[in-house]
């Protein structure tokens, strides 16, 4: 498989930042030119890419998960379980400003969607039978995140 696109310059197997760096929202047109296409049709057209497939199913760095579309804080990685779904799970948010949340009612039940509280991108869906403390499952597709190591999250340049 050859891509054309000289944009992306992630590597898709290994995406890990050297710092949180909150990126400016921009419009879906926009986004449409500049995000991999699989990444935007998960964060823009509310896609979900296939169980067991993403980088961070099975990753256990100690770090903070950020929206790989503009940087915000979401997720942090003590809060990651394994839940043998496929998808990275989360039991809890990183902060207030992380995530907000819709009702979904596409597949004719009604689910609780998750999107980037800040670039409006949809990350997945959260689900009531997570672990304790909270109960929840924050069931999250790995293209949307990008990664930051401990050690680098709170460097400021
Ligand atoms: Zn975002």
């Amino acid at each position: 498989m050859f891509t054309s696109c000289a944009q992306d310059t992630h590597n898709v197997e290994q995406r890990i930042s050297n710092k949180i760096n909150l990126r400016p929202v921009q419009t879906d047109i926009e986004y449409k030119k500049t995000l991999p296409e699989d990444v935007y049709y998960v964060a823009r057209e509310e896609g979900t890419e296939r169980p067991f497939t993403g980088q961070y199913v099975n990753f256990k760095e100690d770090g903070v998960y950020i929206c790989r579309v503009c940087g915000n804080p979401l997720f942090d990685s003590k809060t990651k379980f394994k839940s043998g779904t496929g998808w990275p799970s989360f039991y809890d948010y990183y902060t207030n400003e992380s995530l907000k949340e819709e009702t979904d009612n596409k597949l004719g039940i009604t689910r609780m969607e998750v999107e980037c509280n800040r670039c409006n991108s949809h990350l997945g869906h959260v689900f009531n039978d997570g672990p304790n403390p909270t109960g929840l499952r924050y069931c999250i597709n790995s293209v949307v995140l990008d990664f930051v190591p401990r050690k680098k999250v709170n460097e400021t340049n």
